[in-house]
């Protein structure tokens, strides 16, 4: 049988379209807006697709460019400034920032309501404790969700599976074993201290890697039934974008895989416009 390949790129389209849809159905205008620290120059692509998207689908987009020597006290009264607006649904500061900024502080200062990418400790609790929850999660981690929504488009069921993430980060790995817990997974967490992760690989129905080791997962590790998720972003020598997954040597044997670029990096932007629609709509009523 041949390897399906996911193509997130193709399901970000799909996404957009029906966003570009029910906003016109429901006559309102989602509001992203992104505040930047610095020039760091990989957040200004970032940045500067977010801008992209939310142009194409009809959101209001608003960048605010703050200088490297801004403090920690000026940064905290701007981010109060802005989530203030009832214009803006979702607010993100661009990460890194400078050093002499604690990071934790300014997360923490972004209201919970308009979290969209689910940074703050009590939208991450409420992730967490998801069915006893009073209050529902609005915004899901965008990289987490843009990987459960891969699987939910191409029709690939979490219940019963065994799935491998490998990478605890917080926001992507340990958020998204926890979600596919949810679908009645039975999920495994590996990282750098794992010993034999061949061995947990090998078994997997699905694996996710989101590590930023390039090519880290090779085609012996896999069983042929494996359905494989890469998230790492990296370069090569040549500057050339891949995986954490060695696809070359992959893209035959398993039965389902996501490119790099194409998979999971236009999905998890998608999500991002997603969960403004989803702050926007819970704003209404
Ligand atoms: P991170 O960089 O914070 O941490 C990396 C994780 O990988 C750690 O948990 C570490 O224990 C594990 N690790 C490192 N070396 C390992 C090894 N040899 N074997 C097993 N595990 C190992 O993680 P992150 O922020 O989640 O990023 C991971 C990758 O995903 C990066 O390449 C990043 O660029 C990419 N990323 C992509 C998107 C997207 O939209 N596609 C979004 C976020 C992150």
């Amino acid at each position: 049988v041949a390897t399906i390949t996911l193509d997130g790129k193709k399901l970000a389209s799909d996404i957009k379209n029906e966003i570009r849809r029910e906003i016109q159905e429901l006559g309102i205008k989602p509001g992203l807006a992104v505040i930047v620290v610095g020039d760091d120059p990989a957040s200004a692509v970032y940045v500067r697709n977010k801008g992209k998207d939310c142009h194409e689908v009809g959101f209001l987009h608003e960048e605010i460019k703050l200088p490297h020597e801004t403090t920690e006290k000026e940064l905290l009264e701007c981010v109060s400034r802005i989530a203030g607006r009832d214009d803006i649904h979702g607010l993100i500061v661009q990460l890194p920032l400078p050093r002499h900024i604690n990071e934790h502080v300014v997360l923490n200062a972004i209201p919970q309501h308009k979290d969209v990418d689910c940074f703050h400790p009590t939208n991450m609790g409420l992730l967490f404790t998801k069915k006893k929850a009073d209050i529902p999660l609005i915004a899901p981690p965008c990289t987490a969700a843009a990987v459960i929504e891969i699987l939910d488009r191409y029709g690939i069921s979490m219940a019963g599976k065994y799935i491998v993430v490998i990478g605890r980060s917080n926001i992507v790995g340990k958020p998204l074993a926890v979600m596919m817990l949810d679908r009645d997974a039975t999920v495994s967490i590996c990282h750098s201290k794992t010993r034999d992760l061949e061995k947990h690989l090998i078994e997997a129905d699905i694996i996710v890697a989101a590590v930023g080791v390039p090519k880290l997962v090779k085609e012996y590790m896999v069983s042929p039934k494996a359905v494989v998720i890469d998230v790492g972003i990296n370069r090569d020598a040549d500057g050339k974008l891949i995986g954490d997954v060695d696809y070359e040597h992959l893209k035959d044997k398993v039965h389902a895989i996501t490119p790099v670029p194409g998979g999971v990096g236009p999905m998890t932007r998608a999500m991002l416009l997603k969960n403004t629609l989803k702050i926007a709509k819970a704003a209404r009523k």
